[in-house]
């Protein structure tokens, strides 16, 4: 990192208890520590389990200045023994982890900002989110969200630092598009496990694991603590000593620590895709407030062509009959948000297996519905459209969403 100190260190933080000193006067010490770069940070942590805890308590304690909280969990009595952020009446709140996670690192160092999403990574979360943070933290146990993250970040170009844990052992990766990439190291048995989990429409099954997988506080503090460090180095912008295109393993109970190259990256890889500044249309006029129809009509006019049609990266469910009394319903489900729950409503008989007869991967003038807003056919704020018009393909964001980043 830099040798000379910096300047521009004397910020003025309000919220030090009436002392006159900065939160992160220690850190000032050191040489290269900038400190208005990590004021002003945007750090995406996805999951707020046992790992994402200790990110997410490291990341306050630095100062990082925002951080966007993504988790669709509630606190159950088995997280206590390994989550710093929880406390036993939070069980009772039946409270989502990613909102106390978020008031617990407030009370930690009142300085950091905090938005929180209580969904999936891979249908709750806007791209334009994301290509709006300085690095995104994977905090997760399921490899699902992991090919997600790492496809989305990848597109927004970002750099993304995933931690798992098992039993006294981890293991990190800092993936950066064109030096490591999660997807290219899959195994033919990973692709199995995910299409497999794939095909299960409710988010809480998809994202389990097989099992609940042994761990301990210490195995996630220890590699939580590396991943903020990293994660430090790429808000400095330090690319020189980043782990970025290297594999971090740590094995507590034979004391030994390895580091060494990643998997070597494919030719072909669907995660590989940047979408670079100039193909990006930031359209101020769309939101995903709007009907599918204003915004179909205002893609119309903006590329002056006829044919659109919205690319989805999921399936809205349009029919489904149960297999046995073989009645059909008329819907508009995005398959992810259809759970058990929603299932047993058109069960005719307890228990009757329910089958998706039809369905659409994309929005165009023939979708049944035009008069539902994009946020009803699962579409997030601030998220970035795939669009086809007949002449080639665009992405398009719903920049009119921007007020939707507001980090209190
Ligand atoms: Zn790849």
């Amino acid at each position: 990192m830099g040798e000379e100190p910096k300047k521009s260190q004397k910020l003025k933080i309000e919220n030090t208890g009436g002392a006159k000193e900065h939160w992160d006067d220690t850190f000032r010490l050191m040489s290269w520590w900038d400190a208005e770069r990590v004021k002003k940070a945007q750090v995406m942590v996805v999951g707020a389990g046992a790992l994402g805890n200790e990110v997410l308590k490291n990341l306050a304690l630095m100062n990082v200045g925002s951080i966007f909280i993504v988790d669709f969990d509630t606190i159950e009595f088995a997280n206590l023994c390994r989550s710093v952020l929880f406390r036993t009446e939070d069980i009772k709140k039946n409270k989502f982890k990613c909102e106390i996670a978020g008031e617990r690192i407030k009370e930690i160092n009142p300085n950091v900002k905090v938005q929180t999403v209580n969904g999936d990574i891979m249908i709750d979360v806007g791209l334009g989110v994301m290509r709006r943070m300085d690095v995104i933290i994977g905090c997760l146990d399921n490899r699902i969200a992991r090919l997600f993250i790492n496809r989305y970040a990848f597109k927004v170009g970002k750099v993304w630092i995933d931690g798992a844990i098992e039993n006294l052992s981890g293991q990190l990766n800092v993936y950066k598009n064109g030096k490591s990439c999660y997807e290219c190291a899959l195994t033919n048995t990973d692709w199995e496990n995910i299409r497999f989990k794939m095909g299960c429409a409710d988010i809480a099954q998809r994202n389990s694991t097989q099992g609940r997988v042994p761990t301990t506080p210490i195995s996630s503090s220890i590699i939580a603590a590396m991943q903020v460090q990293e994660a430090i180095k790429v808000i400095h912008g330090n690319e020189k000593q980043s782990m970025a295109g290297e594999q971090f393993k740590y094995d507590g109970m034979n004391n030994w620590i390895i580091q060494f190259q990643s998997e070597p990256v494919r030719d072909e890889c669907d995660s590989h895709y940047e979408i670079k500044e100039d193909e990006l249309v930031k359209a101020k006029g769309l939101s995903c407030a709007m009907t599918i129809e204003d915004c179909l009509s205002w893609l119309e006019n903006h590329f002056e062509d006829d044919y659109i049609s919205i690319q989805l990266n999921y399936k809205i469910i349009l029919e489904i009959a149960s297999m046995n009394t073989e009645v059909s319903h008329d819907i508009i489900i995005p398959e992810p948000h259809f759970s058990e729950q929603k299932q047993t409503k058109y069960q005719k008989e307890p228990g009757e297996p329910i089958g998706i007869t039809k369905y659409a991967d994309q929005i165009n003038r023939d979708f049944p519905d035009l008069s539902l807003t994009l946020r009803e056919v699962g579409v997030p704020p601030l998220h970035i459209l795939t669009v086809e018009t007949s002449k080639d393909i665009y992405f398009v964001e719903l920049t009119g969403d921007e007020s939707f980043l507001e980090f209190k």
